[in-house]
């Protein structure tokens, strides 16, 4: 088991991209078992053989002097109690971000993990500290799934749900996490269930659309609302002078949710931006077609902040007057603040963009996708 206690406080990685090996684990971390086992060719008689082999890849033992199987090494670990923030260093010097929440007690405890999608973020949200950063580039699905294998097979933690809600906009990379939820969900390997995942977003309309089109009824949506109006939503976040909030909450009621389930609504409450009892009343109005939850954060201010967190009071009475109008909501809860660990706190500044490398984001997919 990987030694906690003696974490790696420099910047070394761990591994040599020249292992034995190594693109043979690459690409079990990017495709599902029936797509590894396809490109060698496997025969009927052979996936036994074939299944062992991709499952050691996720279950091996964990050897902190061999880190062969895992694209991106740990070089980075901070903990709050039993929150944990890991940093993993990619090929090209670049660095992902992932964050292991406890979640239940006791007897029925387990661990959600926060992972990155890109690092940085091209989305400027003026509240969010990876925006800083902008988009220094997409992760492979291989950096996506090697996030969730990292905290399983070297941190051992008892990771059983994943959300996408670390650095980038999900929407933005939306081949690589959708086929990392394809990875992540396998039953030969990771076998994370869909219903266990959860995808957030800006509100980029056309990915929620092409989300749904997929017809997986069983992956949660999140949508990064923060806003009760088009005038705030566009002053802290720059999508909505695209993508408006009549759009957004069209792309919400038009998204098949499976029984019993809702989208989650997050809401970070940012002390004289968006906090007032009128914006409550507002929000719920708004809110109301959609079957949702909504999810009151906390605002955890990012470095040099030009606003304070809230107030216990001001988050109390903002969820009180929502659920005066029959608004379902939470808090959720603040953990990790201290550690830059929190929502919206994620990214090292001081990585910047080489030069040379271009941006991608994914093109447009509009074109891909069925109409409303
Ligand atoms: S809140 Fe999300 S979408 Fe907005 S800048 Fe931060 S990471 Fe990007």
């Amino acid at each position: 088991m990987y030694n906690m206690m003696q974490a790696p406080t420099n910047d070394a990685p761990h591994n040599s991209a020249s292992s034995p090996g190594k693109t043979l684990d690459l690409c079990a971390f990017a495709s599902t078992f029936e797509e590894w086992s396809a490109a060698r060719a496997a025969r009927q008689h052979d996936l036994p053989a074939h299944r062992a082999v991709y499952r050691e890849v996720f279950f091996g033992a964990a050897d902190p002097q061999n880190f062969r199987d895992c694209p991106n090494p740990i070089v980075r670990e901070t903990h709050d109690g039993e929150l944990v923030k890991f940093v993993q260093r990619t090929h090209d010097g670049l660095e992902t971000e992932s964050v292991i929440i406890p979640m239940g007690g006791g007897q029925r405890s387990w661990k959600t993990l926060c992972v990155s999608s890109q690092v940085g973020c091209a989305r400027g949200c003026t509240f969010c500290e990876t925006a800083q950063l902008g988009l220094l580039r997409n992760l492979s699905t291989a950096e996506i799934v090697g996030q969730v294998v990292a905290a399983r097979r070297f941190l051992a933690a008892d990771v059983r749900n994943v959300v996408f809600m670390g650095m980038g906009e999900p929407m933005d990379n939306f081949d690589n996490v959708v086929q990392a939820v394809r990875v992540l969900n396998d039953t030969v390997g990771l076998s994370i269930a869909r219903g266990r995942i959860t995808i957030s977003t800006v509100g980029r309309t056309d990915g929620i659309r092409r989300l749904a089109a997929l017809g997986w009824r069983r992956i949660n949506l999140a949508v990064s609302l923060n806003a009760p109006n088009d005038e705030i939503r566009s002053q802290i976040m720059p999508i909505n002078r695209t993508d408006n909030m009549a759009a957004l909450r069209d792309a919400m009621l038009a998204f098949p949710g499976r029984r019993g389930a809702a989208i989650m609504v997050e809401y970070v409450l940012i002390p004289g931006v968006n906090d007032a009892t009128e914006h409550a009343r507002e929000l719920a109005g708004y809110i109301r077609p959609v079957r949702c939850s909504v999810n009151i954060i906390p605002y955890n201010p990012r470095k040099d902040s030009p606003w304070p967190a809230p107030s216990e009071a001001s988050v109390s009475e903002f969820m009180r007057v929502l659920q005066s109008e029959g608004i379902f909501c939470k808090r959720r809860v603040t953990k990790g603040r201290d550690l830059m660990a929190a929502c919206g706190q994620l990214g090292n500044r001081e990585l910047t963009r080489p030069k040379s490398r271009p941006i991608q984001i994914s093109a447009p997919v509009s074109a891909a996708i069925s109409s409303p």
